[in-house]
C-alpha cells in the first residue's frame, strides 16, 4: 500500500534513507504505512525511493568504494570487531525495534540477532580466508600467484521476516572483504536496518561503505539494472527471487536469489514422539510461522499419527499468543492482509475435507484487540492436491500428512518444488543416514526441527529455494563476494630468452 504525503497522519514519523554516513530523506512524495502488529496502529511511514533517490544512494556505495577497498585488512577488520562489540552490548534495543514492527516476540528477536552475530564473528576472522596462492617456480623463474579481490558496491535486498538476521548473513562478509553496500530492507520492518546503520558509524566505519535504501520494487528495481552495482544477494518469495536472478543476471551481475520454502519434518514409527511433538510445535508455531525454515508439512508415518497429533494438540493448549513485549510465545502476524490471507488457507482446509484439530482463527490473544492475531493451526488429514498443502503458507499452519511407508514419504518431500529445508525423526541411525543421502534438500536436520547451518557452513535451498549457484556465508560467501585473480610474475635475469613467438608453454 502506497501513500502521497496529502494522506499521511502529521503525527506520524517518516522513515527514510541512510546515505554518506547520516540519514537522507530522499526528494520521492510515496510513503508506505509501518504498522506495530501487536496494537494494529500506525506508527511511521516509510519513504519509497524514486530513481533519484536510489541512484544518490547506490552513487555513495559507488564513491567509497576506493577508499574502502584499499583499506587494510587490518584496519577493515578492526572495524569488524569493534561492531561486533557495540551490537553485542547493545542487541537488546534492537531486538525492541524488530519486535514493534514484525511482531515476533522479543526473545525470538534477540534469538535472530545472535544467529546474524555469527556471521559478523566469522567476518572477524576473513583474513584466513582471504588469503590467496602462490606457486614458486611454476615455469623456470616464474611464479603464480592467486588472489581474491572485492567486487565493488552490492546490493542486499531482504525481506520482512528476519529485518536483522537476513541482512547479517551477507554484509558483515561483503564489508569484510572491501565491498560497499546498499542494503533495501522490506518496507513492512525498515528501522531495523538505519539502527544498524548508525551502529556501524559508531563502530567507525567510513561514511558511504554501508548504505539503506528505502522503497519498493522502484528501488529494487534501480539496484538490479544500474551498472555501479556488481553483485545482488536476494531473500524473498520464490516469483520476485526469480525475477532478481533474471534480472540481475542479465545486467551482467553476479546473484544469489533466496526463495520460499515448503518444509517437510519426516516422524517416522520409531522417533521419540515426545521429543517430535516438542519440535513440530517449535518449528511450526515459532515466530508465527513466518521462518523460511518453518515446518508446515508434518508426514506421519505408519501408525503413529493418532498419537503424535494428539501430543502436538495439547502442547499448543500452553503456548500464550500475545504482545511480543509481555513475555508471550508467539506474536501476532505482520500485517492485518497477511492474516487474513493464512486464515483464509485454514478456510480452504476445512472446505477441502481436512480435518481442523487445533483452530487459530479465534484466539484469545493477550495484546490488543487491533493486533493481527491468529494462533496455532494443526490440521490432519490434509491431501496433497489442497491448496494448505501446495503452497507456501507463511504462518503458523501444521499440516498433518498421513503415509504407509518410508519411501512414500520421501518421496513426498523429494517432488515438491522447493527444497529449503527438512528433518526426519527416527533412532533408526540407518534410515537417517539413507534420508541425508537421498533427500533433494539444501538443509537437513536429523532430529533437529530447524537445521539453520552454523556461520561458518552456508545457508541455502535447492530448487526453487534458491536460483544461483552460491549459498549465503561461509566459505560460500566468502567467494559470492571476492573475484579470483591470477598473476604470473617473470623478473628477468640474465636467462632472458629474448623474442619467440611460440605459444607460452611450462619449461
Ligand atoms: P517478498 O518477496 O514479498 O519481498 C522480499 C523483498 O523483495 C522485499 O525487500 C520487497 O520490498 C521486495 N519486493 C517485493 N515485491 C517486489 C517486486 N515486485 N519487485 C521487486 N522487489 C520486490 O518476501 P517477504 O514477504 O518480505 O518475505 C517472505 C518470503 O521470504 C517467504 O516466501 C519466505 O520463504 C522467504 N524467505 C526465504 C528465506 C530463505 O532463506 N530461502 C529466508 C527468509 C524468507
Amino acid at each position: 500500500m502506497t501513500q502521497t504525503v496529502a494522506d499521511t497522519p502529521a503525527t506520524v514519523s517518516t522513515i527514510g534513507h541512510w546515505s554518506r554516513g547520516g540519514a537522507f530523506a530522499g526528494s520521492a512524495d510515496r510513503f508506505a504505512p509501518v504498522t506495530n502488529p501487536a496494537t494494529g496502529e500506525v506508527t511511521g511511514q516509510v519513504a519509497l525511493a524514486d530513481v533519484a533517490d536510489a541512484r544518490a544512494v547506490i552513487d555513495a556505495a559507488r564513491e567509497a568504494f576506493p577508499a574502502w577497498r584499499d583499506t587494510s585488512l587490518a584496519k577493515r577488520t578492526t572495524i569488524l570487531f569493534a561492531f561486533r562489540e557495540l551490537l553485542n552490548a547493545r542487541k537488546g534495543e534492537l531486538a525492541e525495534i524488530i519486535t514493534a514492527e514484525h511482531g515476533k516476540v522479543v526473545s525470538d528477536a534477540l534469538g535472530e540477532i545472535s544467529r546474524g552475530q555469527e556471521v559478523v564473528e566469522f567476518a572477524c576472522g576473513i583474513a584466513h580466508l582471504l588469503k590467496g596462492g602462490m606457486t614458486e617456480n611454476a615455469s623456470t623463474k616464474v611464479d603464480v600467484a592467486s588472489l581474491r579481490q572485492p567486487l565493488g558496491p552490492v546490493g542486499i535486498i531482504s525481506p520482512f521476516n528476519f529485518p536483522a538476521m537476513v541482512p547479517m548473513w551477507f554484509f558483515p562478509i561483503a564489508i569484510a572483504a572491501g565491498n560497499t553496500v546498499v542494503l533495501k530492507p522490506s518496507e513492512k520492518d525498515p528501522s531495523a536496518a538505519l539502527w544498524i546503520a548508525e551502529l556501524w558509524t559508531e563502530a567507525g566505519l567510513p561514511d558511504g561503505v554501508f548504505n539503506v535504501l528505502q522503497g519498493d520494487k522502484v528501488a529494487v528495481d534501480e539496484v538490479l539494472t544500474n551498472p555501479a552495482i556488481k553483485a545482488i544477494s536476494f531473500v524473498g518469495s520464490t516469483p520476485i527471487a526469480q525475477y532478481v536472478y533474471s534480472t540481475a543476471t542479465a545486467h551482467g551481475k553476479r546473484v544469489q536469489a533466496l526463495g520460499g520454502a515448503k518444509n517437510h519434518a519426516i516422524v517416522l514409527p520409531d522417533a521419540d514422539l515426545d521429543l517430535a511433538a516438542d519440535a513440530m510445535v517449535n518449528a511450526g508455531f515459532g515466530s508465527a510461522g513466518e521462518r523460511c525454515m518453518a515446518i508446515s508439512a508434518l508426514v506421519a508415518v505408519g501408525d503413529i499419527a493418532d498419537e503424535l497429533v494428539g501430543k502436538i494438540a495439547d502442547r499448543t493448549k500452553d503456548l500464550r499468543i500475545g504482545d511480543g513485549t509481555r513475555g508471550t510465545d508467539m506474536g501476532p502476524l505482520v500485517t492485518q492482509v497477511h492474516r487474513d490471507k493464512v486464515a483464509s488457507y485454514v478456510d480452504a482446509g476445512e472446505a477441502d475435507g481436512a480435518t481442523i484439530v487445533v483452530d487459530g482463527r479465534n484466539v484469545q490473544a493477550d495484546g490488543a484487540a487491533g493486533g493481527f492475531w491468529l494462533g496455532p493451526t494443526l490440521i490432519d488429514h490434509v491431501r496433497t492436491d489442497m491448496s494448505v498443502y501446495t503452497d507456501e503458507i507463511f504462518g503458523p499452519v501444521l499440516s498433518v500428512v498421513r503415509v504407509d511407508t518410508y519411501d512414500e514419504a520421501i518421496d513426498l518431500v523429494n517432488s515438491g518444488p522447493f527444497g529449503n529445508g527438512t528433518a526426519i525423526f527416527t533412532n533408526d541411525g540407518g534410515a537417517a543416514r539413507r534420508f541425508q543421502n537421498e533427500i533433494e534438500v539444501g538443509m537437513v536436520g536429523i532430529n533437529v526441527p530447524i537445521p539453520v547451518p552454523t556461520a561458518y557452513y552456508s545457508f541455502g535451498g535447492w530448487k526453487n529455494s534458491l536460483f544461483g549457484d552460491t549459498h549465503a556465508h561461509g566459505t560460500e560467501g566468502v567467494h559470492f563476494y571476492t573475484r579470483a585473480k591470477v598473476v604470473t610474475t617473470r623478473w628477468l635475469d640474465p636467462s632472458h630468452g629474448g623474442i619467440n613467438l611460440g605459444f607460452p608453454q611450462s619449461n
